[in-house]
């Protein structure tokens, strides 16, 4: 799983609608560097959607020491090819092979097991 998913994820458990974003890493055993093709316009694209404050947490929590030494929230015209790489390198080639999310509001977790996440919930858990 891409950081880039991890920051359009939220809790979707049954009446838990606040406080469900972003779910917090716990148990993180594998993170991958995967060489991924650089598309510039579709790193344009998601910069508006994204959350930067829950990218910065996600990045905390994997250990990820990459420095991000421009301000995120900035025009997106503004924006250089090395900085888009480089939020490249860390939305899209950054896979969580396994681990755990947990939602910080209602503390259910969804594992996540050769690169992907489990989002499906009990049947008493659906909306
Ligand atoms: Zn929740």
């Amino acid at each position: 799983m891409r950081l880039l998913t991890h920051n359009l994820l939220q809790c979707h458990v049954k009446k838990c609608t606040t406080n469900n974003f972003p779910l917090n890493f716990a148990k993180v055993m594998t993170v991958e560097d995967r060489e991924v093709e650089f598309h510039p316009q579709f790193i344009e694209r998601m910069i508006p959607r994204l959350d930067f404050d829950a990218l910065k947490a996600a990045m905390n929590q994997l250990n990820i020491m990459e420095e991000i030494p421009f301000d995120l929230n900035k025009e997106i015209e503004s924006y250089t090819e090395d900085e888009l790489k480089l939020l490249h390198g860390i939305l899209m080639q950054k896979e969580i092979i396994d681990g755990e999310m947990v939602c910080k509001n209602c503390g259910h977790v969804y594992p996540i097991k050769d690169g992907i996440p489990n989002m499906l919930l009990e049947e008493d858990e659906v909306k």
